[in-house]
């Protein structure tokens, strides 16, 4: 799951990036307002966290402008204090959730999950198919009778993606995008041996080959 982190406060940035990356995000950042309606408009995030106070351009308007483009990823906002009237127009300009600083990071990290089933049109807010579910917190697979499938970072990240688009047609470019951070060497072959591993721990029927497509998870 790739993630946008615009937020000025560097301090407060880099925690959170350890957090999130920490939680299995792949995070690119932001400290202004324009990079971020650049990035933004120009990468595919599957969750933003968008400092309303950003310098440069302000994050109500980035927002806007977001929507105004027909950029529909989820965002939730952080609003500097507890005031209603910057949560009421961060919502009306688009934002599907907040969070008034200070925060504990325990809550971002429910928000996102909870804001990430929402935009899969998930209810369950456990990832499972067959016999196979996500343990998100711990990051792993748990097979049938609960037996534990220890995951690597980036087997635990594309297991997640597969399993919260079951039944798509999954490009290698795509799968890429949504894995790794902007900062990382993005040589979508490298899919193909993670998902050679996931097979060999999960099986080999829970992720189909479609010839000159991509994958299909058979959720
Ligand atoms: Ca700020």
């Amino acid at each position: 799951m790739r993630l946008l982190l615009a937020e000025d406060d560097a301090p407060l940035a880099e925690r959170l990036r350890q957090r999130l990356q920490a939680a299995g995000y792949a995070v690119d950042t932001a400290d202004n307002g324009v990079d971020a309606l650049h990035l933004g408009d120009t990468e595919d995030y599957d969750l933003v966290i968008l400092d309303l106070g950003l310098p440069r351009l302000a994050g109500l308007e980035v927002l806007r402008r977001w929507r105004a483009g027909g950029r529909a990823m989820p965002v939730l906002i952080l609003t500097a204090r507890d005031t209603w009237r910057e949560k009421v127009e961060g919502l009306k300009a688009g934002a599907d959730d907040y969070l008034t600083k200070p925060f504990h990071a325990e809550e971002l990290l429910a928000r996102l999950g909870a804001l990430t089933r929402r935009a899969h049109g998930r209810a369950d807010p456990e990832l499972a198919a067959g016999t196979l579910t996500l343990d998100e917190e711990r990051q792993r697979a748990l097979g049938a009778g609960g037996r534990a499938i220890e995951l690597t970072g980036t087997e635990f990240r594309l297991l997640r993606y597969f399993m919260l688009n079951p039944g798509k047609v999954l490009s290698k470019s795509r799968l890429t995008e949504h894995v790794y951070d902007g900062d990382s060497d993005r040589d979508s072959n490298v899919i193909e041996v993670y998902v050679r591993r996931l097979r060999e721990k999960l099986g080999p029927e829970l992720i189909e080959t479609r010839r000159g497509q991509g994958y299909v998870f058979r959720g």
